[in-house]
């Protein structure tokens, strides 16, 4: 890979924040959706559902 080739980045959808492309990720890219573990299983607990979308908006 070019050293000035740029990563792919993603929008994680718990934490609304982007995150790179990791070497680790590199067979399941297209799989990836969270920043990380953390995010990951926040998205999967059952009280991440009942939280209201206005704290997803604040910026
Ligand atoms: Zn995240």
């Amino acid at each position: 890979m070019p050293h000035h080739a740029e990563r792919p980045t993603k929008i994680c959808p718990v934490c609304q924040r982007p995150f790179q492309w990791r070497k680790k990720w590199k067979d399941v890219w297209a799989e990836v959706r969270y920043c990380s573990d953390r995010c990951r299983r926040r998205r999967g607990a059952p009280s991440a559902a009942a939280e209201p979308p206005d704290s997803a908006a604040q910026s």
